[in-house]
């Protein structure tokens, strides 16, 4: 069954909403968007790795900046680069930092291999996250799980952009303190002004 062109969601969506289901909203449903300096490192890295050039060296080829579609899934989005070796292709991501926690780097990039093999209708068993910090590769597997949790997490992101209704989360320090929305966001405030609320509600 192919997807209707108004059901296509963008691939780093999935990232946004691994990440935080409520940083995907503000950024895709209220259309806020707010830099800090992780956001404006990012920026960078992906201007110098998004010059749409093919280049070979002995048996390496690389391509970057492509654009990926699935009709099958409402995809769309752009690979940072497409890399074949020894006939084995796969699909590389750059991120400026470390590692992190969420997952949500490894399901943009599984989101990415399965629109690349409906495209080449050929089979993507690995990819790789490239972070600029440690100027390391990561290989990540597409198992079935993680094609699972990646179309479960699709589905969670098309119903959360047809309703846009505003997820309720809770404040993760790690994970706030990093979030260039948290002005407009106060995670931490909002959860305290709550928490005052519940215990004035219950002394009354
Ligand atoms: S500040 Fe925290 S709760 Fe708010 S959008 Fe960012 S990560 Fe999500």
């Amino acid at each position: 069954m192919q997807m209707q062109e108004e059901w296509f969601i963008p691939i780093s969506a999935l990232n946004q909403y691994t990440y935080c289901p409520l940083r995907c909203w503000y950024m895709h449903v209220a259309c806020e968007f707010v830099d800090n300096i992780h956001t404006v490192e990012g920026s960078l890295l992906h201007e110098r790795v998004d010059t749409g050039e093919g280049t070979r060296r002995g048996e390496l080829w690389q391509i970057r900046s492509v654009y990926l579609y699935s009709k099958t899934y409402g995809l769309v989005g752009k690979a940072d680069l497409i890399e074949e070796r020894s006939g084995e292709l796969y699909p590389v991501e750059f991120k400026k930092g470390r590692r992190g926690d969420w997952g949500n780097d490894k399901i943009q990039l599984c989101a990415q291999a399965l629109a690349l093999e409906e495209m080449l209708k050929r089979e993507i068993p690995r990819g790789f996250l490239y972070y600029a910090a440690t100027g390391r590769r990561q290989e990540v597997r597409f198992t079935e799980d993680l094609r699972q949790e990646t179309l479960i997490t699709i589905d969670r992101v098309r119903e959360l952009l047809r309703s846009g209704a505003r997820p309720s989360v809770s404040y993760v320090a790690k994970k706030c303190k990093g979030c260039s929305l948290y002005r407009i966001c106060l995670p931490r405030e909002t959860a305290l002004i709550k928490k005052q609320l519940t215990g004035r509600t219950r002394s009354v």
